[in-house]
């Protein structure tokens, strides 16, 4: 068997190289694993972690996966939606407090009203974020799921310069059985696993920066699963990816599924970030809030792992508890300035420097 500190320093990686890797569980070779991320991410990225402010701004779906505590039939739940002004006022103090980029997330639904909300709210933004530290407004970054071509094109063109303008669009996993197991009624069924792979060449063809990714330590999903995980990004030529560990539910519908323990799902969740950086090289990749689900420095873990990408949580504080993907959800309780405060330290004393200021584009995309 190779050393490890020669297949870290590889280029290319087999499919037997990146089960090997994404399986480590000696400390001392996780730690390896972690360094080689971080280097990488330094050489070929820098020190910069962008922010995007996340705005959760509508928590009622149309959709049933069985993952999430914001599908349709969980009654348990009261549903919001923010105003138009609401989420208009959340990207403008994003920019205010010098975020470069902001992004905005919510149930899945394509009902025109929807749609027509999304593209104000885009042209808003990107016109009312304009100041003299950001003179050309702020980047946007969508996760509304799956729409229809023509839907994605008018958000991009509402957005104007094409590195403005991103979306992502989770495959959750690229293990056909366990797409399907865990989407019981996506928009026409049966081909639920091919419209998840035709909407992200839809987004491509929109011209969006299209990011992807999964969860991680999903029941019954393996080692070899998330190495075809890896290939399907490389395939989609992803240009970001936003991936963390699968938490259980109380909302959800998984109860009875089984769930890792969360110090190995924890560590399963940071190789595979670390894997994808040093396979994926160039693209973005965020440090999710789920990662701080299972550890209070779980995002800074992501940093030290290759992420450098966060995406803290600006939903204003009333509506955010509503907002539960899944149980023990990190800042719902705090305000988004204290969000912002305690993040910078943190990140600084990862040797890392925040992207005030800064769209943050993906060097993947850039390089295309
Ligand atoms: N509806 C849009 C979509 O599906 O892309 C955006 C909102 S959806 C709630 C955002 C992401 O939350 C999903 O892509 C999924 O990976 C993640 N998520 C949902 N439930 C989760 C859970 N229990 N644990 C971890 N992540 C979860």
């Amino acid at each position: 068997m190779k050393a490890l500190d020669d297949l870290l320093t590889q280029e290319t990686f087999s499919d037997a190289d990146i089960v090997r890797l994404l399986g480590l569980t000696d400390p001392a070779d996780c730690k390896r694993l972690r360094r080689a991320a971080y280097d990488l991410t330094t050489r070929l990225i820098g020190d910069l972690v962008h922010y995007r402010g996340i705005i959760e701004f509508s928590n009622r779906c149309t959709l049933n996966c069985r993952y999430c505590g914001i599908r349709r039939d969980n009654r348990d739940l009261e549903r919001y939606d923010l105003s138009r002004e609401e989420i208009i006022e959340s990207a403008i103090w994003a920019a205010e407090n010098h975020y470069g980029s902001v992004c905005l997330q919510a149930g899945e639904r394509r009902d025109e009203p929807f749609i027509a909300l999304v593209e104000d709210c885009i042209r808003e933004i990107r016109a009312r974020t304009v100041s003299d530290t950001l003179p050309e407004g702020a980047s946007i970054t969508l996760s509304l799921g799956e729409q229809s071509p023509e839907t994605y094109r008018r958000w991009r063109e509402a957005g104007g310069k094409t590195e403005c303008m991103r979306y992502l669009l989770r495959m959750e996993t690229s293990n056909p059985e366990l797409f399907a197991w865990l989407h019981p009624d996506g928009f026409a069924h049966e081909k639920a696993y091919e419209s998840r792979i035709q909407a992200l060449a839809d987004l491509r063809a929109a011209g969006f920066q299209v990011g992807t990714g999964g969860m991680i330590g999903l029941p019954g999903q393996t080692l070899a699963d998330l190495c075809a995980d890896i290939r399907f990004y490389q395939r989609l030529d992803a240009d970001m990816l936003g991936m963390g560990p699968y938490i259980l539910s109380g909302g959800g519908d998984l109860l009875d599924a089984g769930m890792m323990e969360s110090g190995p799902l924890l560590q399963l969740a940071l190789n595979m970030l670390a894997v994808c950086r040093l396979v994926l090289r160039d693209v973005n990749i965020a440090a999710a809030t789920a990662l701080q689900a299972l550890a209070e420095d779980g995002r800074e873990q992501g940093i030290a792992h290759g992420c450098n990408i966060i995406m803290p949580n600006i939903t204003p504080r009333p509506v955010r508890k509503r907002y539960q993907l899944y149980d023990n959800k990190p800042c719902i309780d705090e305000e988004p300035t204290d969000c912002r405060a305690c993040l910078e330290g943190r990140i600084q004393r990862m040797g890392r420097r925040v992207g005030w200021n800064q769209w943050g584009c993906s060097r993947h995309f850039r390089r295309r």
